[in-house]
């Protein structure tokens, strides 16, 4: 089969009738942490760049975001300028040792961004996951024992109006809006703990025709993932990495909305290179200065802030 053919909108007909019906709707003030995992098989589409920057621009909004690692290679850590090799607890300890996020959680340097790091241990999660019992849902689990919603009572200590998880390491619970999940670049264990875990997947694609193989495969996972684990997984396919000028990519768009409709972002994310000073200075795009104000990626990603903060994902 041609790579043109793969997009044969018929496959994906299916699974779009799958997609849980939405309607756009206020969210009505829910303060149960909305958790999204981004994932993609291919590797490149910007994922961790996304994780990153929506996490950047969802702090600007004032809201309370916890960014987790869960690849090998540990680009995210990176990218928020934390050096792997050194650094005490990682995911690892949560995925193998039953350590809590909490203990190996940090604060980055932007106010509201906290993350728990990867390291190369992580290499190891595919083959020593499925030896643990009920390997699939071990994120679910952890993040239902901490992540508590936030309590409407005065009895929990606060820093001004805002809520601080990292002020409250000495609780049990720590009160975040959004988790975001950055997944390896394989459907292995890993991918399937996040998926199992996630209100919400975000599927970063770039648009070529040899998007349509990866797009197939991660139907058939959020398939079996809705049928057997969490059958209220909702996705989204976020453009990335988009060239107006590109005639393959404006066609492969105009295909990607066609088939997935609603399961597509309004938002599209056009080649910005600021994104990658930004992964070099370790600051998310939202918070990088540039002599030109803001790049048009910072303004991207917070439109797709936006578009996030203003549905009601969990209660559609
Ligand atoms: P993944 O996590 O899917 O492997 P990354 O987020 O690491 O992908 O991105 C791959 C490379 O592409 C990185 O060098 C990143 O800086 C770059 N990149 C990501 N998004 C964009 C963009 N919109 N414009 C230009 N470069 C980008
Ligand atoms: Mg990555």
């Amino acid at each position: 089969m041609s790579e043109k053919e793969s997009f044969d909108p018929k496959w994906v007909a299916d699974t779009s009738e799958e997609q849980v019906p939405a309607e756009h709707q206020p969210a009505p003030g829910n303060k149960t942490p909305l958790v999204i995992a981004i994932a993609n098989q291919k590797g490149g589409v910007a994922k961790t760049t996304t994780v990153v920057s929506l996490g950047g621009a969802l702090a600007t909004h004032g809201k309370e975001v916890l960014l987790i690692d869960l690849d090998a290679q540990a680009n995210l850590t990176l990218a928020l300028g934390k050096d792997p090799s050194r650094l005490r607890g990682a995911i690892t300890d949560v995925l193998f040792h039953s350590s809590t996020l909490l203990s190996v959680s940090r604060e980055t340097s932007i106010p509201g961004l906290d993350l728990v790091p990867s390291n190369s241990g992580m290499d190891l999660a595919e083959r020593f996951l499925p030896v643990r019992k009920d390997y699939e849902s071990i994120l679910t689990r952890t993040l239902s024992a901490e992540l508590r919603p936030r309590p409407d009572t005065g009895d929990q200590p606060t820093e001004g109006n805002r809520t601080t998880p990292s002020y409250e390491r000495n609780f049990p619970v720590i009160e975040y809006d959004y988790v975001i999940l950055d997944c390896p670049p394989f459907m292995g264990a890993v991918t399937l703990n996040a998926l199992v875990a996630a209100n919400l997947l975000i599927i970063p694609t770039q648009p070529e025709y040899f998007s349509a193989h990866a797009l197939r495969t991660m139907m058939t996972l959020i398939r079996q993932v809705r049928s057997q684990q969490n059958s209220k997984l909702v996705y989204r396919i976020l453009i990335t990495l988009f060239d107006k000028r590109n005639r393959i990519h404006r066609q492969v768009q105009e295909q990607i909305n066609n088939s997935f409709g609603e399961g597509v972002f309004d938002t599209v994310i056009g080649v910005d290179t600021k994104l990658r000073e930004s992964a070099i200075e370790g600051v998310p795009i939202s918070h990088l200065k540039f002599p030109g104000g803001t790049s048009r990626s910072a303004l991207q990603y917070d439109a797709l802030a936006q578009e996030i903060i203003q549905y009601d994902w969990q209660h559609q």
